[in-house]
């Protein structure tokens, strides 16, 4: 028999986080921190600091097995989380003494006196238990009422995160709160977008909960997740979907990864075949050289780049002939031709890749429209152009640009090897489908 899913509430209290002064990061935090654990969270919600407006949350919360909120439990008059929950459970707050000679402790080893309004932080409702704060003075407070559990924690993140993974992490597991964990399979699927993804995998029956998360960097992660109680049927259900899948997205020619960044599949795969990689880089500025070198061991595969964003750059570095600049444009299939091979000739690199694109906002015409990249590939002796138009703004044209060049190269690198075969170790597929 299944253990039931826990299900859970987290409410963000703070004023500042409904006047919109900052995002309630405690909640982004907490809402991972309990997924990856195979808890629900079914109510997430923010509150200002008004004993009204906290008690609603706590009714909203209701059906939830356990209640977390978080922030409210300084010593000021406007930090009301303790006394609403007081009041929501209708139990008396004491004051602790012991608690208080600890808080009056530690302020005394840092200041010479402890304001009064400290006080307030040593009172404890009837039948809670103060969870220590090893990075603050607030305390947070735990309790369970009917067999449902009420979580406090204080608001700075630099004492909540520390205080959930050294003290809430021990309740919950005595509790028998963590009795399981989310299995979670993510793939990677490179240009094409949510809805043809979907109705490309329509007609599978998937025995998991399946969700589709499109990325800036211009891919879709598609995420099949099921509750595990520990006996691996969910582990097992999610494998086998992702299998499904997997076999699918290959007939049907999607280029597709594991959950891995691209730029470290990249490097992996030429540091397995020997190659070395060269980018002369106009529209992405040096960023795809950059990609490459966030992954350690960078320099077993990144000969350099040439980030030529002039014309002039283009012509003195890479050789570019002014003529096929003024006759066809920076942003053109004969330029990017001459930039690859200009780049392969001042590095001699294996693998060399030019890309030359309008990031906009401004500089797009009807000819050539923002967004417009042309890319050109020189592996070994094979040399190849691509030409794609991204949408998005500047940021995100350039992040896709990336994606593409480098997803380019990868399958590029993939096919030498698999020929016929359906994909390599990271599940790349060759045929060309992209649409983005
Ligand atoms: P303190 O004892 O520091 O007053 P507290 O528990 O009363 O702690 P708040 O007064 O609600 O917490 O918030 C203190 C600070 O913590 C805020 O100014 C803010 O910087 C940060 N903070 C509070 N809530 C959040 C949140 N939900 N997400 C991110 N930061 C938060
Ligand atoms: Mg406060």
């Amino acid at each position: 028999m299944d253990q039931k899913q826990i299900t859970a509430a987290v409410i963000g209290i703070g004023t500042e986080l409904m006047r919109g002064k900052m995002d309630d990061t405690n909640a982004t935090f907490l809402c991972r921190w309990l997924l990856e654990r195979g808890i629900r969270v079914t109510v997430r919600a923010n509150v200002g600091d008004t004993l009204e407006d906290i008690g609603a949350a706590f009714k909203r919360a209701a059906a939830c097995d356990l209640v977390i909120a978080t922030g409210g439990l300084g010593p000021t008059d406007d930090d009301l989380t303790r006394e609403a929950l007081a009041a929501h459970l209708g139990r008396p707050l004491v004051f602790d003494e012991a608690l208080w000679q600890s808080i009056e402790a530690l302020f005394l080893k840092r200041w010479k006196t402890v304001p009064e309004s400290n006080k307030r932080q040593a009172l404890t409702m009837a039948g809670a238990e103060a969870l220590p704060n090893r990075f603050g003075t607030a305390p947070g407070m735990w309790c369970e009422a009917d067999g449902r559990y009420f979580v406090l924690l204080p608001g700075p993140p630099p004492e909540n995160q520390p205080m959930v993974e050294l003290a809430l992490r021990e309740k919950l597991v005595q509790s028998g709160l963590l009795a399981g964990e989310l299995a979670l399979r993510v793939i990677r699927c490179y240009g094409i977008g949510e809805s043809a993804l979907a109705d490309m995998l329509q007609p599978i029956a998937f025995a998991t909960e399946v969700g589709y998360y499109f990325s800036q960097a211009g891919y879709v992660e598609l995420h099949f997740s099921r509750f595990d109680n520990g006996d691996g049927a969910g582990r097992a259900a999610v494998e086998a979907d992702e299998k499904k899948a997997r076999a699918l997205l290959a007939a049907a020619g999607v280029f597709f990864t594991g959950n891995e960044e691209l730029a470290k599949l990249l490097l992996d795969e030429l540091v397995a075949r020997g190659h070395s990689i060269a980018f002369a880089e106009s529209i992405t500025g040096g960023a795809m050289a950059a990609e490459l070198v966030k992954n350690p061991g960078a320099s077993q595969a990144l000969a350099g780049g040439i980030v030529a964003y002039s014309n002039k750059m283009k012509q003195t570095l890479l050789d570019v002939s002014p003529e096929t600049i003024s006759d066809s444009g920076a942003v053109s299939e004969e330029t990017v031709r001459e930039m690859t091979f200009g780049l392969r000739r001042a590095t001699g690199a294996s693998v060399c890749v030019s890309v030359s694109g309008i990031a906009g906002p401004d500089g797009g015409s009807e000819a050539k429209p923002v967004g417009l990249t042309h890319c050109g590939f020189l592996i070994g002796e094979r040399y190849w152009h691509k030409m794609e138009t991204f949408v998005g703004g500047r940021s995100r044209i350039i992040a896709r640009t990336i994606t593409f060049a480098f997803g380019e190269v990868l399958q590029a690198l993939a096919h030498n090897d698999a020929k016929g075969s359906s994909g390599n170790a990271s599940g790349a597929t060759q045929k060309d489908v992209r649409k983005a």
